[in-house]
Parts: C-alpha cells; structure tokens; sequence
C-alpha cells in the first residue's frame, strides 16, 4: 500500500489519540522506521513528507544515506555496539539508545559535535531487554554530566510485544512519571523534555501517555513484504 495513504489514516489516529488528552498534535513527531525496507521505500516515504527516518543497523544507515539526497533526521533506534559507534555517530541526528555508560565513553571519544540522545529504559523489566532499570535512570544520567558530546534529550522505551493494553499504559506512564522527575532537575546536560515511545501496535497509548517521537515502521512503511508488490 502507499506510505502517504498510511500516512493520512496514521496522522488520523494520532490525532484522535491527541484529542482524547487535549494535547497538540504538533507535539508528536513520527519517525518511520525504514530499518527493513528498501531505498525506494525509503524514499517514498521522504516524498510522503516524512523526514525522521529510523534504522537500527550501521550498514543499513549508512547504504541509504549514500544514495538517498533527500535531507532528512536519521535516527538510530537500535541497540549500537560499541565498536560500531565510529562508523555512524556523526552520521545520524538522534540516538534512541544510549544504554550504558561504557558507550556513552565511545560517544564522547568519537563524536565531533553534541549528539541528542535518548536514555533507553527497560521499564518492563521483562526478558532480555537493553536499558537501564528505571531506579537507576538518575544516577546514570548524573554520570554523564562531563559527556559534553552527549545531551539526554529524553527517555527511550519499548513495550513487550505480549503484554495487554492496560500493562502497556502502565509502562508508559512510569517512563512519564521518570522524563519528569529527570527534566526537574534542570541538568544542562539533560533537559530531557521528550519521551521516544510507541510503535506500530501501540503508538496511540504512548500519545495518550505523553509520546513526543513515536517510531512506526510496519504500519507506516512496512517491512519486507512491501519490497515485492
Ligand atoms: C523495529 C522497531 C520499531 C518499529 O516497530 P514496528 O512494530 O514495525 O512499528 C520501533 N522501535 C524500535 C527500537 C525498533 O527496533
């Protein structure tokens, strides 16, 4: 299907999701997660009118970039290793996986301007996830205070896929709850005013509980399958 189509039923939703809380919907960026989709696709999605683009691989940033002239905000929204930081933290406008101290260290050493950056949360506490546990998100912030090339510009998480509704609104409302107390504090170096969460399956709760970026990829763009129609 046409992303712009999607676009206009997703830009629907989130603006009913809006409504329902009184919030601006000029308040809520849409990144389209374009991470296993095609250039083309990808293009189409800028000539949609998107211009934050997510990817959640190095190679696959980096491929698109080379080719596509549009201008756009490319995000990294997956977990970054840190050896691969080099390859593409100049390269991006956003990061919404700043997870641990040690790649918070490599930023530093490789970044030539001051990188917005997400603290990722694993406020499930559920499976394997990345992020930090929500009682430790203060004091790992704290430590950055001296990552001049690093400002925590929010709070980053992602629901599990299993959980109903009501866990889901849960979650978000404690990641809320956290962007707060963080933005509080009045840290230079963490104003922290942004709360990076929902996804295709769960984007309109995040925007009732107070998303700023949402990251749709399947519902907007789609995945694979949308390469071969
Ligand atoms: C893939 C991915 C998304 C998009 O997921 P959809 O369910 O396809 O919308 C969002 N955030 C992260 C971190 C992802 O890896």
């Amino acid at each position: 299907m046409r992303i712009d189509h999607k676009l206009q039923q997703i830009q629907n939703q989130i603006y009913q999701a809006c409504t329902r809380v009184n919030r601006s919907i000029s308040d809520v960026h849409i990144v389209a997660v374009t991470k296993s989709v095609s250039i083309e696709r990808t293009e189409e999605a800028l000539q949609a009118g998107l211009n934050h683009l997510g990817e959640n691989r190095p190679e696959g940033l980096l491929t698109k970039q080379a080719v596509i002239t549009t201008a756009a905000r490319w995000h990294y929204i997956g977990s970054l290793q840190t050896r691969k930081v080099k390859q593409v933290i100049n390269s991006i406008s956003v990061l919404h996986s700043l997870d641990r101290l040690s790649l918070a260290d490599e930023i530093q050493k490789r970044a030539d301007h001051t990188i917005d950056c997400f603290v990722q949360v694993n406020v499930s506490r559920e499976e394997a996830k990345h992020g930090i546990e929500l009682k430790d998100v203060q004091s790992f912030i704290e430590s950055l205070n001296e990552h001049d090339r690093i400002r925590v510009i929010g709070l980053m998480t992602m629901a599990p896929h299993t959980a109903n509704d009501e866990v889901i609104r849960s979650l978000f409302k404690s990641l809320k709850d956290m962007q707060l107390k963080i933005a509080s504090n009045n840290y230079p170096y963490a104003p922290c005013t942004e709360l990076s969460m929902g996804m295709s399956n769960d984007f309109e709760i995040a925007i009732e509980e107070g998303a700023t970026y949402v990251r749709i990829g399947t519902a907007l763009v789609g995945d694979e399958s949308e390469d071969v129609i």
